[in-house]
């Protein structure tokens, strides 16, 4: 076998990635998201906090924790909060805890969060973190997807096309821009981001101790 060939398959010990998706709110990132979580066991989601009420399809530290405007601000002060910040009128945030362990570990996590929180985890974990932005085709097709998704009252539609432009304005801090026309196309092209990002050198931390046994390697030239 050459060395191109079983270093392909020899586990290489690398860091977790925090994979950070954002989009106005219906352009799509939470069912590209559901689909890669679906798709790829070696991904868990960072299930964030909420002061938001609960839409009927969602569950109760699934989707979401739940709490009441009190409890957020406790967590909050008592710095058990990765990121939070207001959005559409609530508050969101990310609980520390459970991505320290993963990226202790080696685990990739998935953030849906705005990108208020993108910032944040940039500035905290610059070398971790890998951010997607999702734009919708159209404003119209957007504003479809919000009425399709039957979730939210006219009024909370409305917040959030209003809202989209301002969020739709911070794409450029993004590593990778999608637009979510076809769904497969959108989902392929995260997949292929990740796949990438996990190969990345600077990630794969047991690559020096693996070229090292390489090269100590000394096949008999005769
Ligand atoms: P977000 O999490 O960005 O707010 P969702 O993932 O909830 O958005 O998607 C909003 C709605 O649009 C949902 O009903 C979803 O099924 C639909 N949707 C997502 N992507 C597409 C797509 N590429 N084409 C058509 N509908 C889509
Ligand atoms: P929704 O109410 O549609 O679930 O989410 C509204 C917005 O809040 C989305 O842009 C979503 O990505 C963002 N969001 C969800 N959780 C968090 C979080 O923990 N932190 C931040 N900063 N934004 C979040």
């Amino acid at each position: 076998m050459s060395a191109a060939t079983s270093a392909n398959l020899v586990p290489i010990a690398r860091r977790g990635l925090m994979l950070v998706i954002s989009s106005p709110s219906g352009a799509g990132k939470s069912t590209i998201a559901r689909t890669l979580l679906e798709t790829d066991k070696g991904i868990g989601l960072s299930v964030s906090v909420t002061t938001r009420q609960r839409r009927p399809s969602e569950i109760a530290g699934v989707h979401y924790h739940f709490v009441s405007a009190r409890e957020f601000e406790r967590l909050r002060d008592s710095n058990s909060l990765l990121e939070w910040a207001e959005v559409h009128g609530n508050f969101y945030g990310t609980p520390r805890e459970p991505v320290e362990a993963a990226m202790a570990e080696g685990r990739d996590m998935l953030f849906d969060i705005d990108w208020q929180g993108a910032q944040q985890l940039q500035e905290k974990m610059a070398s971790d973190v890998v951010s997607i932005f999702v734009l919708p085709p159209t404003m119209t097709e957007l504003q479809s997807r919000l009425h399709r998704r039957a979730e939210d009252s006219e009024e909370v539609i409305r917040t959030r096309l209003i809202n989209s432009r301002a969020e739709i304005g911070h794409w450029e801090e993004y590593d990778y821009v999608i637009i979510n026309d076809d769904l497969n196309s959108a989902f392929d092209a995260v997949q292929s981001i990740v796949k990438a990002e996990r190969l990345k050198r600077t990630r794969r931390l047991g690559m020096g101790g693996f070229v090292q046994q390489l090269l100590e390697e000394e096949p008999d030239l005769k």
